[in-house]
């Protein structure tokens, strides 16, 4: 078990402001072949491995142009260059959010829905069986590479979870937090405004607060 005592619990809310798809590899029926990823309730979630990678690749675009604040970073996993040091020397990524080499400060929960919003899912499904209300289905065209055109027979379809909806998660910290790492952390919430898949689309646009961060 974690140290409890150093351990800290901070509440992070993502609100939805255009439909999310966050990919669960798995096709419904052979009809939607992009399904969205959901709890053992049927519930959509924002796994934590989800949203921790989108926060610290913007983390890392920050520290990138803002070397003064937070120091220089190392460039990754799959570099020579990567942190092979402990926790206290290794840069400011790395020690947040880990590496092949260390677990990282944090910790990310999933984040599941408000319980008012999955009430209000539960009322919808009652009056209506075959009401979806956490997801709406997109179709499109796939379009071939070879031929540069569109064909009615690579229809595919897409589900994706409505706006509107807000979700909570959790952050807990390993090790307690320094200043200037609770700094980078409410930097990069204030600045992640798209998670998961189909961003072209205009799919997953949020805004995040990390509370008492
Ligand atoms: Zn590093």
């Amino acid at each position: 078990m974690e140290n409890i005592k150093t351990m800290n619990e901070y509440k992070t809310t993502i609100y939805l402001k255009s439909n999310l798809h966050i990919g669960s590899g798995f096709a419904f029926m052979s009809l939607v072949d992009k399904t969205t990823i959901k709890d053992q309730k049927g519930f959509v979630i924002i796994p934590g491995a989800t949203f921790k990678g989108k926060l610290r690749s913007i983390c890392k675009k920050i520290c990138l142009s803002l070397e003064s604040e937070f120091g220089q970073i190392c460039e990754g996993k799959d570099s020579p260059k990567v942190c092979k040091s402990s926790q206290e020397t290794a840069c400011i990524i790395c020690r947040l959010f880990g590496s092949a080499y260390n677990e990282g400060k944090l910790i990310f929960r999933d984040a599941t829905l408000l319980s008012e919003d999955r009430e209000k899912i539960e009322m919808i499904k009652k009056l209506d069986h075959f009401a979806s209300p956490q997801s709406e289905l997109r179709s499109g065209n796939r379009i071939s590479r070879l031929l540069r055109t569109s064909s009615s027979k690579q229809l595919f379809v897409s589900e994706s979870c409505p706006r509107d909806l807000i979700f909570e998660g959790k952050i807990f910290n390993r090790e307690a937090l320094k200043d200037v790492e609770r700094k980078l952390l409410r930097w990069g919430a204030k600045s992640l405004l798209q998670i998961g898949g189909q961003k072209g689309r205009g799919l997953g646009r949020v805004s995040v607060t990390i509370e008492g961060m």
